[in-house]
């Protein structure tokens, strides 16, 4: 049986662990070679071995989204390995501490999380685009991973204004990047249990019974979404911001808990 991504070149960034991990799995497992392409070499390398060692089509690459030349080299070494590179997810990302108090965030803490976050996904466009646009039968797709943190208030300022832009940088690569067949879409993550929550698991059972289905998010879950928006499946959408998040952003649960404590 074909499966849907037989024969695609996929980069996926911040890819040995988490939501990247499991994207780039969801993309092997249908049949795509991956470029595990992560600030940790040691543990992309161990990534890509895994996929390997269950049968799908890996390779690991230690990328530093907030350097170009990094970005410039990853990206040719997916082209020259998988011999067409056909999408790209920009998943890699930084959150610096959350103040608070406004006034304390640092001009350090706000630019790496600008830098990394909305420049990084920038960088990895630029170098991919050229590529993308000439995959075969107009098959070329960015999907950009931002946050519900991007589209509502949920703190972490220097972050969520970097997810913030992600959702502009994808509706303009989409319309100029459109006419070459390439289409750009989001997927805008609630809170999903990955190592990036690791010893806070109070926290994650606290949020979850925010999320009106009632449960947190698990990596497979934006996986799935990813995989669909860089699919066949998804040929006539571009430009879309599509939140995976157990509907929190459809919710106002502090404002009806109120009511409901009246
Ligand atoms: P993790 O922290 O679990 O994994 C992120 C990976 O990215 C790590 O391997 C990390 O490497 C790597 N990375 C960090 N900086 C860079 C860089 N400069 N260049 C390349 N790779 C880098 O993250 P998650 O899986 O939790 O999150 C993945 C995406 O999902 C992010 O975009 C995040 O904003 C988004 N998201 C996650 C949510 C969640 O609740 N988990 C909620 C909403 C959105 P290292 O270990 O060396 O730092």
């Amino acid at each position: 049986m074909t499966e849907r991504f037989d024969g695609y070149g996929v980069v996926v960034t911040g890819a040995a662990r988490g939501i990247g991990e499991a994207t780039a799995r969801r993309f092997a497992a249908e049949g795509a070679g991956v470029l595990i392409a992560d600030l940790d070499g040691v543990a992309a390398s161990r990534t890509a071995a895994a996929i390997r060692a269950d049968g799908g089509r890996a390779e690991a690459v230690r990328c530093d989204v907030a350097e170009r030349a990094s970005v410039d080299a990853a990206i040719a070494r997916a082209v020259d390995v998988f011999g067409t590179l056909d999408v790209l997810v920009n998943n890699a990302y930084s959150c610096g501490e959350h103040h608070d108090d406004f006034t304390l965030e640092s001009d350090e803490e706000w630019q790496r999380d600008l830098d990394v976050t909305l420049s990084g996904a920038m960088r990895c466009s630029r170098a991919a685009l050229p590529h993308l646009m000439n995959a075969p039968r107009r098959r070329g797709a960015i999907v950009n991973i931002g946050s519900v943190n991007g589209l509502s208030y949920f703190g972490n300022h220097s972050y969520s204004a970097a997810k913030a832009g992600l959702v502009s940088l994808t509706r303009t690569l989409a319309v100029h990047a459109a006419p070459d067949g390439v289409r750009v879409n989001l997927v805008a993550p609630g809170t999903i249990r990955t190592p990036a929550w690791a010893g806070r698991e109070e926290i994650l059972t606290k949020a979850a019974g925010s999320y009106p289905l009632g449960r947190i998010g698990e990596p497979t879950d934006i996986a799935a979404a990813v995989a669909f928006l860089a699919s066949r499946d998804a040929a006539w959408i571009t430009g879309v911001t599509l939140p995976v998040d157990g509907g929190i952003l459809n919710s106002n649960s502090g404002f009806t808990d109120a009511l409901a404590a009246e």
